[in-house]
């Protein structure tokens, strides 16, 4: 079929189109509601239009949208103290993107090194399976061929490891290894989680050859998992850590957090964004964080999805023939697929509730972390409704 579109070809769209959100659902121009189990691809960590967020982003609007990193922006230092007061780190730098944050992660981790006279110290090791974004570095991160392939010469520095694989890791450091970046949980890849071990392990490796551990937690970051960070769940402490997605509520931004001794080189000329740390991202990313550090949030986040892993273990008892394994932590969660994911994706569509399609024939489900008990169940109910019509074929 002939493409009349004047976007780039790089996605096709499926019917509905969305005309606005509320909450939990997405309505389409006919008015019909679609449970929203995709979240923008863990983005709307608060649903849609919510009320606090609408305010804040209306608020600043009317004051002050940008004056680019030439001067200060008072929302900034309140956001980078409440990220650092509430994780390992000691600095912030704000980006607009979850590449760009990796991009800043690893630059950093890079820049520490040759600022210590350790020039050679230049390779990141990562996992196969990975996702890091899609910049010329985050792609060779990535290491995914398909989307290598076609762009010139992969970016040098980045060696793929087995996943999970320690002795391959062991194996792997040596005098050039300047970091190793990870996932604690996979997100495009699956929902494929890290064990504590295996980060404990990476934790220990780093400490003793001074390599830097990044955490890609752009997906799994601002209690998506139940915590609200991931790697509060093992306990294991990065050095360096990259967040997009649920820490604008919507609103697109990112940021790299840093130990201070390894963002200590980062000194004025090293690193910049134009829009990066912008005024209405910083109002909105505060309004994200009022709420999501609220008393009681956290539980709130676990108690929903143990009531969604409740009704996820009932698909998987009583359709055997579609799924195989539950996945994740929080509200990250995944059904392992035994038909194509794509076509329980469009089935599942077809009775009101968006889901993403993952890695390893997965589908994630990801609903904005502020869904409540009688939304998770009539999202089980139409589930269930889909998943007869695709058992009975
Ligand atoms: C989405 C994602 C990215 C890339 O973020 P963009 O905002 O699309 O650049 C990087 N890492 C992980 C784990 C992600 O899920």
């Amino acid at each position: 079929m002939e493409n009349t579109s004047n976007l780039f070809g790089t996605y096709v769209y499926p019917e509905p189109q969305f005309v606005r959100g509320a909450g939990v659902l997405l309505f389409d121009a006919e008015g019909r509601d679609f449970l929203d189990f995709s979240s923008g691809i863990a983005v709307n960590s608060l649903g849609h239009a919510h009320p606090h967020l609408v305010n804040a982003l209306k608020q600043q609007a009317e004051n002050l949208w940008h004056t680019s990193n030439l001067f200060a922006v008072p929302g900034r230092e309140v956001l980078a103290d409440r990220l650092c007061q509430n994780s390992f780190a000691d600095k912030v730098f704000f980006t607009n993107s979850g590449a760009e944050a990796l991009e800043c992660a690893i630059k950093t981790a890079r820049h520490y090194h040759f600022d210590k006279g350790d020039v050679e110290k230049i390779n990141i090791l990562t996992f196969e399976g990975a996702f890091h974004g899609r910049t010329l570095a985050t792609i060779a991160a990535g290491g995914n061929q398909q989307y290598l392939e076609g762009f010139g010469p992969k970016s040098q520095g980045f060696i793929q490891l087995p996943f999970g694989d320690m002795d391959a890791v062991d194996a792997a450091v040596d005098e050039f290894t300047a970091g190793i970046l990870i996932e604690p949980i996979m997100g495009e890849g699956g929902i494929r989680e890290h064990s504590s071990e295996f980060l404990r392990h990476l934790r220990q490796l780093c400490d003793e050859h001074d390599i830097v551990l990044i955490y890609d937690e752009v997906q799994t970051g601002i209690a998506r998992t139940g915590k609200l960070f991931a790697y509060q769940w093992s306990g294991v402490e990065p050095d360096i850590m990259a967040l997009a997605k649920g820490l604008g509520g919507g609103f697109p931004m990112g940021a790299c957090l840093a130990r201070e001794t390894v963002a200590v080189s980062m000194v004025p000329g090293t690193h910049g964004s134009t829009f990066g740390g912008n005024p209405l991202a910083m109002a909105v990313a505060n309004a994200v964080l009022d709420i999501v550090l609220e008393d009681g949030f956290l539980d709130h986040v676990g108690k929903m999805s143990g009531r969604l892993k409740q009704y996820l273990a009932e698909f998987l008892d009583s359709y055997p023939d579609l799924f195989e394994e539950i996945r994740g932590e929080g509200l990250l969660l995944g059904l392992k697929c035994k038909i194509p994911n794509s076509e329980i994706a469009v089935a599942l569509r077809e009775a009101g509730v968006l889901v993403v399609p993952a890695g390893d024939n997965v589908i994630r489900l990801l609903p904005p972390l502020i869904i409540s008990e009688d939304e998770l169940g009539e999202t089980h109910q139409r589930m269930d409704r889909a998943f007869v019509l695709l058992a009975g074929k």
